[in-house]
């Protein structure tokens, strides 16, 4: 079994929930007492997220290059970043370390290709939904169309994510204004939404909509899953 590198604590509540589907799917396969080989890295996401705001991408990349080559020396074979929004500089990242980063959007697009959906609607931090590394990643390099909500949805799902669901608050009131906009993405032609905040599954699960989902943080743990036991 191959060693799974995670740049996590993006933030930790979400890479809580990587931990768990990946052990969980190693058992699956593996069976019995088996567990994941695991080397995660857990940084401080009030630094990140202020640098963030601040937009001093650069200063974050040089963080996490020096994390994930600290993740390199710990032995892992593969990288994964637990957060669809600082896939901004995985490509700094990458160039910073040998081994592979596998890519959320890439492993999240390749399943939407399988199911054959061609136009998604994307929920996610406003860096994500506004900023082309993620979208145009997903519709250059795919082919699926990718839908955004409009400004005023896209500042509610941005500010409960950082201001509720990193802080591992969950409440029946935002659930019900993230569905409303899941519902309003679908009536725009939406045959579909990614969930491309890693925290975002903490809030909504398929059981509370008929609109097909699709959560980042399980496609990319089941990855990782895959990339380990194969
Ligand atoms: N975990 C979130 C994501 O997947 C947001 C936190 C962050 O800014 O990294 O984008």
């Amino acid at each position: 079994m191959k060693t799974i590198g995670l740049l996590g604590g993006m933030s930790w509540e979400s890479t809580a929930s990587y931990y768990k589907e990946i052990n969980e799917g190693v058992k699956a396969i593996l069976g019995g007492l088996h567990s994941a080989k695991i080397c995660l890295y857990s940084v401080d996401f009030a630094e990140i997220e202020k640098l963030q705001h601040e937009g001093r991408w650069d200063e974050t990349a040089r963080i996490l290059s020096q994390a994930a080559q600290s993740i390199e020396s710990g032995g892992a074979d593969f990288i994964l970043i637990c957060t669809n929004t600082m896939h901004k500089v995985a490509d700094n990242i990458q160039s910073s370390i040998s081994i592979p980063v596998i890519h959320i959007a890439d492993a999240t697009a390749e399943i939407l290709v399988t199911d054959g959906i061609k136009r998604v609607g994307l929920l996610g931090t406003k860096f994500t939904m506004e900023q082309d590394f993620y979208k145009n990643r997903v519709s250059e390099k795919y082919g699926i169309e990718v839908i955004v909500p409009n400004q005023n949805d896209r500042n509610i799902v941005h500010d409960i994510i950082y201001n509720e669901l990193c802080l591992g608050k969950i409440t029946d009131q935002s659930r019900e204004k993230y569905l409303d906009i899941v519902s309003e993405l679908h009536s725009q032609g939406a045959e579909a939404v990614i969930l491309g905040c890693t925290e975002i599954a903490l809030l909504i699960q398929q059981q509370h909509t008929e609109i097909r989902l699709y959560d980042t943080t399980q496609i990319h743990a089941a990855q990782a899953v895959k990339s380990a036991t194969s």
